[in-house]
């Protein structure tokens, strides 16, 4: 019995020997080269000792402490599969939020500076913004060369995709077809996600449409500046596109508006297919994208099972992480809900705050969830973060970079982020190994990288 304990002990040796093995490549190959060193180093370590306790397994003491080995490895593998987390405090009540003004977006509130008119009206009612806001609206515009990360050939890059963005606008909505199809929801719904997949989407999912979902008036366009939203759709389907992990590691640099702005072409060509699809059989659809919504993406994703809220104030996808960009579908048909899932990641944010740590601006509370609009949840300092945005010309990022959940869909990945779903104490393990190997703090970069664009 001992002797197979002992033989058992070994075999789980080298099992994580492997896995420091794959670890190791694996980090090589997602130029992440800290991860790779620290991983080489364990694979050395856990190395010598499988040799140490292999030769001398005849000494009488070393085969019991093998077994000693064993048992307590056993106890961790089976303690890790073990689901337990504790309860979370009150639950989240959306249907006591007042409903978000997008003339209060920061964006919203920056193109003011161009509309006099405008920005008198809003000055009026919120006295106590006007100052920070005129600190905003004189910082240099983005695209300026005056900007941190202004790079003479990549900067107009990212312009010309926000200038394409807005003349997309028009193909975001239009009238249905004629005659209205019969058509069989579950199929339906199959036929959208195989579409949206098929144009590039990485993850699909759709929720019922409630008030909360929806800006109460419009503020991004001076055209239609303080108009209210109504909604007559039933259905939402969030759209998510995954942004590039090695562009954002680059962050706060030009490579993450960059990035962004890529993605939300990307979202924006595949929410505008998506829609025109559905008004071709005679339903209602309409698009809505970067600097065209009606609705508010986080809590839609959230509902439609995608992730949770995170600690930075952005969805936390299952998969990818903050780093995605979202569009949204709305349409007068009701399809079946995607189902909503609990993964824990709020969870994870409770104790993690690498985001809130590393906030170039103190944007991010290192506390527990703030109150605001009528519900508990994480929000950001948006003045402060946007101004710094105007500060160096660029998204900043550098809260997507460094949160553990941003990390590329590997075989390595997926198994932490399995191992992270199970328990609290699983959580805590692999967030010390996640500062041990990508670092706590992150050093921002003094200028743009040479290289912006990656290799392929
Ligand atoms: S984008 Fe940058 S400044 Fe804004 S919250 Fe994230 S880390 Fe802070
Ligand atoms: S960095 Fe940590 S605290 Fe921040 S969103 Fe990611 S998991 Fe949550």
């Amino acid at each position: 019995m001992i002797y197979i304990l002992h033989i058992l002990y070994i075999v789980c040796m080298t099992g994580i020997g492997l896995f420091f093995l794959i670890l190791s490549i694996s980090s090589l190959f997602e130029r992440e080269f800290r991860a790779a060193f620290v991983a080489l180093v364990f694979l050395i370590f856990n190395s010598l000792l499988w040799l140490f306790l292999n030769t001398y397994s005849d000494i009488e003491s070393i085969r019991s402490s093998n077994v000693g080995g064993f048992v307590v490895l056993a106890i961790f593998g089976v303690v890790s599969l073990l689901r337990f987390f504790p309860k979370s405090g009150e639950k989240r009540d959306m249907f006591q939020a007042v409903q978000y003004d997008e003339r209060d977006n920061m964006f919203s509130r920056n193109n003011l500076r161009n509309y006099p008119e405008l920005m008198k009206e809003y000055y009026k009612d919120k006295p106590d913004r006007e100052a920070i806001d005129s600190d905003i609206h004189n910082r240099p515009e983005f695209g300026s060369k005056e900007h941190t990360y202004f790079d003479y050939y990549a900067t107009p890059c990212f312009e010309a995709a926000f200038e394409y963005l807005e003349r997309t606008i028009p193909a975001s909505n239009g009238n249905p077809a004629e005659e209205k199809m019969e058509i069989d929801k579950e199929e339906f719904s199959k036929a959208i996600t195989e579409i949206a997949k098929f144009y590039g989407a990485s993850d699909i999912g759709f929720t019922s449409l409630e008030n909360y979902h929806f800006y109460s008036h419009r503020g991004r366009h001076a055209d239609r500046w303080g108009e209210e939203i109504k909604n007559d759709h039933k259905t939402a389907i969030v759209i998510v596109t995954s942004m590039n992990v090695e562009m954002f590691r680059k962050a706060p640099s030009n490579a993450v508006i960059q990035e962004s702005a890529r993605k939300y072409v990307e979202a924006a060509k595949i929410s505008n297919v998506v829609a025109g699809y559905i008004r071709n059989f005679g339903y209602q659809a309409r698009a809505h994208n970067d600097a065209n919504y009606d609705t508010l993406c986080v809590p839609l994703a959230v509902d439609a099972g995608l992730g949770e809220l995170g600690r930075l104030g952005l969805l936390v996808h299952n998969k990818y992480g903050p780093s995605v960009r979202l569009a949204i579908v709305t349409t007068e048909l009701e399809l079946p809900k995607s189902e909503k899932k609990k993964y824990h990641i709020e969870n994870f944010c409770g104790f993690c705050k690498k985001c809130s740590d590393n906030c170039p601006t103190g944007s991010i509370s290192g506390n527990s969830e703030p109150e605001s609009r009528g519900f508990r949840h994480w929000s950001i300092d948006q003045e402060k973060c946007f101004s710094f945005w105007k500060k160096i010309g660029s998204d900043c990022g550098v809260c997507l970079a460094v949160c553990p959940y941003s990390k590329p869909d590997t075989f390595m990945h997926r198994l932490v982020r399995f191992y992270i779903s199970r328990n609290i104490l699983n959580q805590r393990i692999a967030l010390f190994f996640d500062d041990l190997l990508y670092g706590r703090k992150k050093g921002l970069p003094k200028k743009t990288p040479d290289r912006i664009f990656p290799d392929k």
